[in-house]
Parts: C-alpha cells; sequence; structure tokens
C-alpha cells in the first residue's frame, strides 16, 4: 500500500508523514518513510544539488528532469522493492508535486510532465495521496524560521502551485484526501490514521 504526502512548502507533510508512520508500526504495520527528491543516496546527492542557491534560476526543463531522475532511483530501488515485500510505503512527495511545481508553478507542459514521470515511474500511482491543503501565505509564514523574507513573487509561485493540486485532485477525486493544513497537527493526524486503516 502505497501513501503520499502532498502540499506546499510549510504546509505539514513531513510532520504528518512521520506521525502517520509512527502510528502505523506501533499498529504492526511494516512501514518504509521515505522523501523526495531525496531518500536513496544518490536521490538525496540531486536533492543537495536542488537545493543549493547555486541552481536557483535553473532552467525549468532541467530542473524537472533531475526531480524525475531522483524519483526514478527511489521508485526501483525503495518504493517498488518495499511494496513487493508488502510493506506500508509512506512519501514525503511524489509526481504531484513535480506536476505542481514544475507544472503549474513554472508552467511546464503538463503533458509532457505526465509523460517524463510515467516514464521515470513505470506509471506508479499511490493508493491513497493525502493533499494538506492551506494558503500559501499561512503555510510561508510558519515556514519563516527556515525561509526568507516573503516576498510577493514567492507568494504568486506557491499559490500558483496551491491552485495546481487542487486541479489535480479535480481530475480524480477518489485517489486524495485533502484536508485543511491549518487544523491542529493532533486532529489531522487523527483524521489521516482513519481514512489509511479504512482502506489497508
Ligand atoms: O518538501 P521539501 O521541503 O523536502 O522540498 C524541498 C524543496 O524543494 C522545497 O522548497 C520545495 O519547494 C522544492 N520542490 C520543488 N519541486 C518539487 C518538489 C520540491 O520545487 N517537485
Ligand atoms: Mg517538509
Amino acid at each position: 500500500f502505497f501513501i503520499v504526502f502532498e502540499g506546499i512548502d510549510g504546509a505539514g507533510k513531513t510532520t504528518q508523514a512521520r506521525l502517520l508512520a509512527a502510528a502505523l508500526t506501533r499498529r504492526g504495520h511494516p512501514v518504509v518513510l521515505t522523501r523526495e527528491p531525496g531518500g536513496t543516496p544518490v536521490g538525496e546527492k540531486i536533492r543537495s544539488l536542488l537545493l543549493d542557491p547555486i541552481l536557483a534560476g535553473l532552467n525549468p526543463l532541467a530542473e524537472a528532469l533531475l526531480y524525475a531522475g531522483a524519483r526514478a532511483e527511489l521508485v526501483a530501488r525503495t518504493i517498488r522493492p518495499a511494496l513487493a515485500r508488502g510493506r506500508v510505503v509512506i512519501s514525503d512527495r511524489f509526481v504531484d508535486s513535480s506536476l505542481a511545481y514544475q507544472g503549474y508553478g513554472r508552467c511546464l507542459d503538463l503533458k509532457e510532465l505526465e509523460q517524463l514521470n510515467a516514464l521515470a515511474t513505470g506509471r506508479l500511482v499511490a493508493n491513497l495521496t493525502v493533499l494538506l491543503d492551506m494558503p500559501a501565505a499561512g503555510a510561508l509564514a510558519r515556514l519563516a524560521g527556515r525561509a526568507d523574507r516573503i516576498e510577493r513573487e514567492r507568494l504568486e509561485f506557491f499559490d500558483r502551485v496551491r491552485q495546481g493540486y487542487l486541479q489535480l485532485v479535480k481530475r480524480a477525486p477518489e485517489r486524495y484526501l485533502v484536508l485543511d493544513g491549518r487544523l491542529d497537527c493532533q486532529e489531522l493526524h487523527r483524521q489521516i490514521l482513519k481514512a489509511v486503516e479504512e482502506r489497508l
């Protein structure tokens, strides 16, 4: 069973992915928690590269290819083998991040991005995607310690990404659990765990 957390920066994905992994582990489910970009030795190198300020302003297609490269490695080395062994795989981000960030955010062609990612993942699709939705301003404010000051351009970018995620949900609502990321952390966790246990 493959569960993905999605949402803009600061929406609470990492926190909720960890809480879910811990809760499922306590209930006796064998869990593999991973993240992307990253999750494998090479993927983590690609991640540091992508997060290096030196890459700010990188051509969006080159950026999308790096994300897809890290993702191909993660699927082949971690996710597919774990699923084959009956593990519950929880990933902090997956293909939808690229569609939302590089597609809606950076305005790359969505169809082409989907083809690229179908190739990278062998068309692996999550059984459940938890989208933590919230306004960009609130999410960026949460990251204030971690990020720079909030510029208008940054806000507009993350708002496009947020709207992108909501568009993706509209295409296949049955695959998603959309929750308000502004809810109390424990309340969010309770709702996510309930939805996952119903599906496992
Ligand atoms: O979710 P996480 O904080 O690990 O993501 C690292 C950074 O990579 C974030 O700042 C996020 O905005 C960015 N990112 C991106 N495009 C993706 C995935 C992540 O720009 N497809
Ligand atoms: Mg995070």
